[in-house]
């Protein structure tokens, strides 16, 4: 707990308007150091990279705290790879995550909460005959899966469509380099949660940190998202196999507030999109859907719509073994899901573990 000035202690001294009940939900725990605005003639600047899961929970937990970060994020959305596609005929396809599961007190706090405010539902699908049941609960973003981190970005100043090219010390702060050459300043803390190989390239800089990275391994993966012209009577909607080509395959429609009756995701296994990595999108898209008919055992209908994308890191496969790294100075902090495995509840543990760490850096920055 932390002691200020006055020798008060502080849970949560928070200043300004009540919470959502997401946030008081899971953001403050018992012990946090809560950051009083007022007290603080200057906010710190703090930057993070990246606005999927670990950036955002990262986010929202210094927010709450009363600090101020702004999120660089290279992509036009929120999510990262909880990611959603939408086409010009009105189609949506969820190509990353599918699903999470809730373990922990904090992650299962924020599910939970989200649920609540209609971010997010349960997803029970029919699995194919055989399968192995799952005894966890299936939760999804709602109406798309990206929508299940907008509430830890509300009021978050998040900077969609920036990417940073390259992070350097500059005196005792941290100089953002953009790569349309804008001029960001400095910044007192810097929180990377790109994906360990692209973090890696940004932190070149920081070899010590850098050297580290490169025990870390991610798979990819090539995700299909296709429509036929007609629902289809497939006796599943969710098909998984560890053993064929195509690992994956989803029914949008059977998630809640889902449309496009036609509309499946398709993901190929580690091993074939690892071979077929440098493909052309369209390449990949057809290769997969060939391999379609022997997954559903029957004759498919036309295909409206068909598109490959390539995720180059998307399963941790050789995690880190710990929630983040960072600098000896405690001012770089660097995670995300590859700290301790392919989920999005280890990239929210990371991205919440570097906020309390990093406010507690921040309360010893002199005013
Ligand atoms: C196909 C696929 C299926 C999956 N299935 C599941 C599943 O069913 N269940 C599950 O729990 N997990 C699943 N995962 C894993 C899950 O998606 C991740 O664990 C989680 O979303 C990672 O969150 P993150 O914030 O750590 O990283 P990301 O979501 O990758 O976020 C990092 C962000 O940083 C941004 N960024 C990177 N470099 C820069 C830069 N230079 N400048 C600015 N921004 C930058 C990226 O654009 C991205 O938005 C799946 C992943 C994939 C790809």
């Amino acid at each position: 707990m932390h002691r200020f000035a006055d020798g008060t202690s502080a849970v949560c001294k928070s200043t300004y308007r009540p919470l959502p009940r997401i946030i008081v939900s899971y953001a403050l725990p018992n012990q946090a150091a809560a950051f009083v605005t007022s007290e603080r003639p200057a906010q710190p600047r703090i930057a993070i990279i990246g606005a999927g899961m670990a950036g955002l929970a990262c986010a929202r937990y210094l927010q709450d705290c009363g600090f101020r970060p702004t999120i660089f994020e290279k992509s036009r959305g929120l999510g990262g790879r909880l990611a959603t596609r939408r086409t010009d005929q009105g189609l949506a396809f969820d190509h990353g995550a599918q699903y999470v599961t809730a373990r922990s007190p904090h992650f299962r706090a924020f599910t939970g909460a989200a649920i609540a405010c209609g971010a997010a539902g349960y997803w029970r699908p029919v699995q194919r005959v055989g399968a192995a049941t799952h005894t966890e609960d299936w939760v999804v973003g709602a109406p798309a899966m990206s929508s299940l981190v907008r509430p830890l970005a509300e009021g978050v100043d998040v900077r969609l469509a920036r990417q940073v090219s390259a992070v350097m010390r500059d005196g005792g702060q941290w100089r953002v380099e953009m790569a349309d050459g804008a001029d960001e300043g400095t910044f007192d803390l810097l929180i990377c949660t790109a994906p360990a190989p692209q973090a890696q390239r940004l932190l070149g800089a920081e070899p010590a940190i850098a050297g580290v990275l490169g025990a870390v391994s991610m798979a990819p993966c090539w995700a299909l998202m296709l429509s036929f012209a007609a629902a289809i009577e497939a006796p599943f909607d969710v098909r998984r196999s560890v053993s064929d080509d195509l690992a994956w395959v989803a029914r949008e429609a059977s998630k809640p507030h889902r449309s496009g009756p036609g509309a499946w995701v398709i993901h190929a296994s580690p091993h074939w999109s690892l071979r077929h990595l440098e493909l052309e999108a369209a390449d990949a898209a057809r290769r997969m859907a060939e391999m379609l008919p022997d997954v559903f055992g029957f004759l498919l209908p036309p295909v409206d719509y068909a598109s490959a994308h390539r995720w180059r890191y998307a399963l941790t496969t050789s995690p880190l073994g710990r929630a983040y790294l960072c600098s000896d100075d405690r001012t770089l902090f660097v995670g995300g899901d590859w700290c301790l495995g392919a989920r999005v509840e280890y990239a929210f543990e990371s991205g919440r573990a570097m906020a309390e760490a990093a406010a507690e850096t921040l309360l010893r920055i002199p005013q």
